[in-house]
């Protein structure tokens, strides 16, 4: 043998060996999203309605994360979990429905794709909604594979009269065909959970992200059959029970296969309750408003971390954090970069998560409903401009005479219910100096120059059973 060929050798020996003490150090990512949550309906947040001991079970040997952030709405909290960006920021800020020719540009970085380059084997179980033609699909974004409904179970087309509903009927997606329609929603959760295990179970000795958007708490409702009518709390609860029951078979999955102590999950939910449904939507505990506002109920999500030896267990951070987070702290933690050639505006909270600072990285956070910058928080304090309205009707009603910005004191008053601009001129100034600078990033109601395009196709087609 040469000493060429002998040195090319040992290169790749020693390269391999690198890889494989790499992939020891490489967490598993499980982020488990439900849809339309409150604040105010799981257990470890205060729900005495909804019994859920597996995420009870979840945040004592775990991290409840008690100001965590997202969206008012579907779409746009997705496209932030997914890109580490503001939605406005990818041009994502509203809800999009069946055959739109618009969806998350294949030029984003997602967190799949960039942990896909660091050798992850990476799935999407369940509700995308970022986009339904084929362009815009979890495949095209980075997923290994995909299973589950392109969109909100509410946007199904008529069957029967097909003229009167031009939508074509709830597709149930395998990659990136259409494999039932319309989809039989009852099993879905089932279905979800037995995908995620086999998942797991599949890619035990790889490091994986799972990312499992679910379909419910979403309107319409759908408990599985083990659920209906178990529940204190109607068909809602019967669905948040059975959210719960996923949870814990999950959890045990990752605990039989011995990949506690290198597997992080994240549990947390898009947006707040949808309160306008009346029993069938959630509760947002102790906030204010719901989905479809910028008042905390709206996008402060009920969220738990857990890591068994890494997440300090049975612990509580009240740190400033967001699903734009997600991005950069996964990838850290995979040992990768976030992109350089672009601006992402979420952190790395592996910090806040690992229990070593108390202390957010955010200096301010914004809060969005649709293209409209709303409100802002820095520490304790969010200020918000009216009139910050939202789909709840009773968001209406909070309506004030005044144009002027409102300050709340959330540490003080967790339910945005004295307005105290008046005593603090000084940090009014200093939060309205946030807004102005994100007003000139991506625009306050117009569109900043920060703000970079969607994706588009000419020639939408609806998703159908070929
Ligand atoms: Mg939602």
């Amino acid at each position: 043998m040469n000493m060429k060929l002998i040195t090319v050798l040992a290169m790749a020996l020693t390269l391999s060996f690198l890889n494989a003490a790499q992939a020891a150090d490489q967490p598993n990512f499980i982020l488990i999203l439900s849809d339309d949550l409150g604040y105010g309906d799981i257990g470890p947040f205060g729900s005495t309605l909804n019994r859920t001991p597996s995420l009870d079970r979840m945040a004592k040997e775990g991290m409840r994360l008690t100001s965590f952030y997202a969206n008012p709405v579907c779409t746009p909290s997705r496209a932030q979990f997914m890109t580490g960006c503001y939605a406005k920021r990818v041009s994502m800020p509203n809800v999009i429905f069946p055959s739109c020719p618009t969806g998350l540009s294949t030029n984003e970085q997602t967190v799949a794709k960039l942990l896909q380059a660091q050798g992850y084997a990476t799935m999407c179980i369940g509700k995308w909604h970022l986009g339904d033609q084929r362009e815009f699909l979890p495949t095209r974004h980075g997923f290994d594979h995909y299973f589950g409904l392109p969109y909100s179970n509410d946007m199904g087309g008529g069957e029967e009269d097909p003229q009167k509903d031009k939508r074509p009927p709830l597709p149930l997606l395998r990659d990136e065909t259409v494999i039932e329609a319309p989809a039989v929603q009852d099993t879905l959760t089932t279905r979800y959970t037995d995908e995620a295990v086999k998942f797991i179970t599949e890619h035990q000795s790889k490091p994986f992200f799972l990312y499992l958007p679910h379909t419910a708490v979403h309107v319409p409702l759908y408990p599985g059959s083990n659920f209906r009518g178990q529940s204190n709390n109607g068909r809602y609860g019967d669905w948040v029970e059975e959210l719960d029951w996923s949870a814990g078979k999950i959890l045990d999955a990752v605990r039989a296969l011995g990949l506690a102590t290198n597997t992080l999950v994240l549990f947390t939910s898009d947006n707040g309750p949808w309160l306008t449904q009346g029993k069938n939507g959630g509760l947002a505990g102790p906030l204010r408003g719901g989905k479809g506002s910028t008042w905390e109920g709206g996008v402060r999500e009920p969220t738990i971390a857990w890591w068994p030896g890494r997440i300090p267990a049975g612990a509580d951070c009240g740190a400033l954090a967001a699903n734009i987070d997600i991005l950069p702290t996964f990838v850290k933690l995979a040992g990768g970069q976030v992109p350089a050639d672009r601006l992402i505006d979420g952190k790395d909270i592996s910090p806040l998560l690992l229990g070593k600072s108390k202390e957010s990285p955010h200096e301010a956070l914004f809060y969005f409903r649709s293209e409209t910058l709303e409100a802002v928080r820095s520490g304790p304090w969010k200020l918000g401009l009216p009139p910050q309205l939202g789909a709840a009707a009773q968001q209406k009603r909070a309506l004030t005479a005044t144009n002027a910005p409102r300050l709340y004191n959330l540490e003080t008053d967790i339910g945005e219910t004295k307005d105290v601009a008046a005593e603090h001129p000084d940090i009014v100034k200093r939060l309205e100096g946030y807004l102005a600078k994100m007003d000139s990033d991506l625009g306050g109601k117009q569109k900043g120059p920060g703000v970079r395009p969607a994706g588009r196709v000419e020639n939408p087609k609806p998703l159908r059973k070929e």
